[in-house]
């Protein structure tokens, strides 16, 4: 049997803001097709860890290595890396002024030098897959939290990145909408894309997750597969998290 690569590996991630030492000794390893969800309270560093990922914020020590490869800022192009892990975040930050489709092939056509033809066919491809198959033309503002969303996604997935990250993608949705945004999610993963999720749906972490990880104060305190984290917690902060929350 082959084992999954790895497609990020995280090692001994330290990162500061000024004199707050936000992510300490962090280690991650994220297996193709893996869903990982991260949770934990507000301002114990899953942001910053995600936007680690994929270089959003330069770290100070440790090595993030993406299928192997150990990533740094002098040597790579960190634009090329974020194109092959894509993000969407809680505020969707659509282009107002731009088309649903337009939204969608802004990136692969502009970064990525695809032919509009191909973006505009690719496009309307992961549109129907989000249910958004009747909106090409219709422009952000006229749609739902739960349909920007969607729309979010699918512009990530334009890029056809190897992993996707999703910072509470839920948290600024009414609560009849968040539904419609985890099952495209869901969808997402039973096609093997490979994820890290942070998010307070423990439903969806329980459920589609494969790993899941406690970040308390920037540093993680434990992490398993979500029945025995969630059921069976072995450290007491864990414990108290959980305890706090369901
Ligand atoms: P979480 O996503 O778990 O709520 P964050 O990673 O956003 O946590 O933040 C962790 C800590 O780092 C918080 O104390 C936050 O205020 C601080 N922080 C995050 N981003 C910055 C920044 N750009 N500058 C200064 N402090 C920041
Ligand atoms: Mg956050």
């Amino acid at each position: 049997m082959s084992e999954k690569q790895e497609m990020i590996r995280v090692d001994k991630l330290n990162k500061s803001f000024g004199d707050l030492h936000v992510l300490k000794d962090i280690d991650m390893i994220v297996k193709e097709s893996d869903v990982v969800v991260l949770i934990g309270a507000s301002g114990s560093g899953k942001s910053t860890l995600l936007r680690s990922l994929n270089f959003l914020e330069i770290k100070d020590s440790g090595n993030v290595i993406i299928k192997g490869e150990q990533v740094e800022r002098d040597t790579h192009d960190l634009n090329k890396i974020r194109e092959r892990v894509g993000m969407v975040f809680q505020h969707f930050n659509l282009f107002p002024h731009k088309t649903v489709l337009g939204n969608v092939i802004e990136a692969p056509t502009q970064v990525k030098g695809i032919k509009k033809e191909q973006a505009i066919k690719d496009g309307k491809e992961l549109l129907d897959k989000v249910g958004l198959g009747d909106k090409y033309n219709v422009y952000p503002s006229t749609l739902s939290g739960g349909q920007k969303q969607r729309v979010a996604i699918a512009r990530a997935l334009a890029m056809k990145p190897e992993v996707m990250l999703f910072d509470e993608p839920t948290s600024a949705l009414d609560p009849e909408l968040v539904g419609e945004v985890l099952s495209t999610m869901k969808e997402l993963a039973e096609e093997g894309m490979t994820m890290v999720v942070v998010t307070h749906e423990m439903g969806f972490a329980r459920e589609v997750g494969d790993w899941v990880v406690y970040m308390h104060d920037g540093k993680i305190v434990e992490r398993g597969v979500p029945n025995d984290l969630f059921d069976n917690p072995k450290e007491e902060r864990t414990q108290a998290f959980l305890s706090s929350i369901l």
